[in-house]
This record gives C-alpha cells, structure tokens and sequence, in this order.
C-alpha cells in the first residue's frame, strides 16, 4: 500500500502578491504568484479524479514542535518566523515570505514529511508521498529562501533518524533547483547521503560538482548540475550511472527523495524537459534500488512544480509508479513526446560530460 499525507491548509498558505519573488521589484505588475497553491491542489484532484487515490491510504500530519525545528534550524530563526506568522507576517529571506498564520502551516509541512517517514518505517505501508506546501530544500539553517521557510526533508530524517535508530538515510533531491538547505544540513555528516539532480545555474545558484562534503561528511555530498535543456536521456543516465552506485556503496536504511516537478519542460522556473513518463520511469528506478538496498522503503516529499496543468500528471506518473496501479489518464502533451521532443531527450555529450564529472565522486564514498 502506498500512503499519501495530506491536508488542506498546506493550500492555504499565501506568498502574497508576484513581485516578493524578485525583492519587491518595482517594474513588475503586481498580481498572482507564481507559486499558486493550484498547482499543488490539481495534483490531490487529479489524484482522485483519475480514480488513484481510492487505492491509496490517506495520512494527515501533526505539526511540528519549535523545538523539533530547532534540529535544523537556529532558536532566533524559528522565532522570528513565528513572530512574524503571529503579527502581519514578513519576510526573513530572498523570495520567502511568512505570512500571518504561515509559522503553522510551515511547521504542518515538516510534520507531513515526518509522518510519510514515519508510515514507511512502522511498515504501515510500503511506500509514502507527502504532498507538503511550502516546500523546503532551500530554507537554510537561520533564513528561508526561495519559498522556503523550514527545511522539510532534512528536518523529518534527523527526527526519523532519532526516533527510529537509523545509521544511514540518503535523499536524492530531483527538484529542478539546487537542494541547497539540505545539503548544508548534513554537509558535515557521513550519516546522511544528499544527492541533488539540478540545472546548472538557476536560483540558488550553488550546487556544483566540487562542493563534496566536508570534514567527515566528505564525499557525502554528490551534486549533478545539468546543463538547460536536459531530457529523461539525461536524467536517467545521472541516476544509472551515479545514484544507483551511490547508492549501493552507501546502503541507506530509507531513500527520502525530495520530489520537485520543475524539470518537467513547461514549467516557468527552468529549461530542462522532462515528461510526465520521464518521472514515470524516474521512480521506477529510485523503487528498484529501495527494494534493492532498504527493504522497498521509499518516501517522497514534495518540493518545487509551477505549471499547474502538467505537473498534476507528472505527480500521477511517480504516484502510478509507486502503487504499481495504472489509471489510464494520460498528460495532455503526450502526442508532442513523439513527434518533436524525441531527439532532444536523447543523452548529449556536454550532459554526458556532467554526469562524469559526478561519477569520479563515487571513490570518495567509503
Ligand atoms: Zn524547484
């Protein structure tokens, strides 16, 4: 059984108006936020309207304590973000406002990504997707950043990892942007394997090959920065070719994948071209190696996704996967797959070059 967490509020929180994105700018039209809670909403209705979630079992989340936060986050942050959710709300970091009763929701995200963890570990189910809104891979250890606040993924494995006497967990982070909070999380730490799968580049900026670990957490750290314009051909030879055996050096006890949509080729935020099939054969994959590695145990939290009317079918496309039940219902862009798109997903060299870059990590993994 495949479990799914979660619940309304996550809808509820509000980035405000378009332009808090970009600092304020002063050039661009007020309006609606890119970052609209539909795009996320569509995914839950496209889930029950396809007939899926009837064969999934829904979990609704806790919030998580102040001091549950604070095993990522500093004391002054989290309390400056619930300051500011309790007053008019504010913002604490680049293109990531906190809205008045957004401490609760944020905290409500982290609690969903701990009870997918949770589930999965119990063996209530046998794997879990935790549909949390705001995301959190880029929220650092005292700020949040790009419509981050607290750090999902990295919060929930070091609680799971407390609770649950693991040694080892690793996340693989697909979001199209680079996961950069979770990386700082456990940039020191030989216990957790981040791995992040992003566009050379874009927000945030960082993520590069070099950038490894340190100290003991040396060569714990794997990035993959592929270039714009990279297709499943890619995205399957960085997973073939470095995350498989990344893996299986490692031997995680768990696999969290922080699960953004944004590589899909219409979203707004990146360049890349990935298909709802892409992210089909994508968990395909990533559940292989956790039956392989870890007992099957596979959790997703969600990240990133803007387009809201393909990232729905890309979010049923891992969630077919992962229950191993095909609904039928096809993305609407499908037919383009064959006719012009087909070359381009293709492995190119300068991609090629990345992924070999990444894969002269892997000696480092002891
Ligand atoms: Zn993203």
């Amino acid at each position: 059984m495949t479990c799914l967490v979660w619940d309304e509020r996550y809808f509820w929180y509000d980035f405000g108006d378009s332009r808090s994105l970009f600092g304020g700018h002063p050039y661009i039209q007020p309006g609606v936020h890119m970052e609209t809670p539909e795009s996320k909403r569509r995914i839950l209705n496209l889930l029950a309207t396809s007939g899926l979630l009837a064969q999934m079992q829904e979990l609704r989340p806790n919030p998580v304590s102040a001091q549950e936060l604070c095993s990522v986050h500093d004391e002054a942050y989290v309390e400056a973000v619930r300051a500011l959710s309790a007053g008019a709300g504010g913002t604490l970091g680049p293109g990531a406002p906190v809205p008045a009763g957004g401490y609760e929701i944020a905290a409500l995200a982290v609690g969903g990504t701990r009870r997918a963890m949770d589930a999965v570990l119990r063996a209530e189910v046998d794997n879990a997707y935790a549909l949390v809104r705001p995301p959190g891979h880029h929220a650092e250890r005292d700020r949040g950043m790009g419509l981050c606040i607290f750090a999902n993924a990295a919060i929930a494995t070091k609680l799971a990892m407390r609770e649950h006497d693991l040694e080892r967990v690793a996340i693989v982070d697909w979001d199209v942007h680079h996961g950069n909070g979770t990386e700082s999380a456990f940039y020191e730490d030989p216990s957790v394997l981040t791995l992040s799968i992003h566009q050379d580049g874009v927000i945030p900026g960082r993520g590069a090959v070099r950038d490894a670990g340190r100290g003991a957490g040396e060569g714990y750290n794997i990035n993959i920065p592929l270039p714009p314009g990279s297709g499943t051909g890619a995205y399957l030879a960085a997973i073939d070719r470095v995350i498989a055996p990344a893996l299986r050096r490692f031997r995680p006890e768990l696999i969290l994948v922080a699960s953004g949509l944004d590589a899909c080729f219409t979203d707004p935020t990146a360049r890349m071209l990935l298909l709802s099939d892409s992210y089909r054969i994508m968990s395909a994959r990533l559940l292989d190696l956790a039956g392989e590695i870890c007992g099957g145990r596979l959790v997703m939290t969600h990240e990133g996704g803007y387009d809201p009317t393909v990232a729905p079918f890309c979010a049923l496309a891992i969630l077919e996967a992962m229950t191993g039940v095909r609904t039928g219902v096809q993305g609407p862009y499908e037919e383009l797959r064959e006719e012009t798109l087909t070359d381009h997903q293709r492995l190119q060299p300068h991609q090629d070059a990345v992924i070999g870059q990444a894969e002269a990590l892997l000696s480092r993994l002891r």
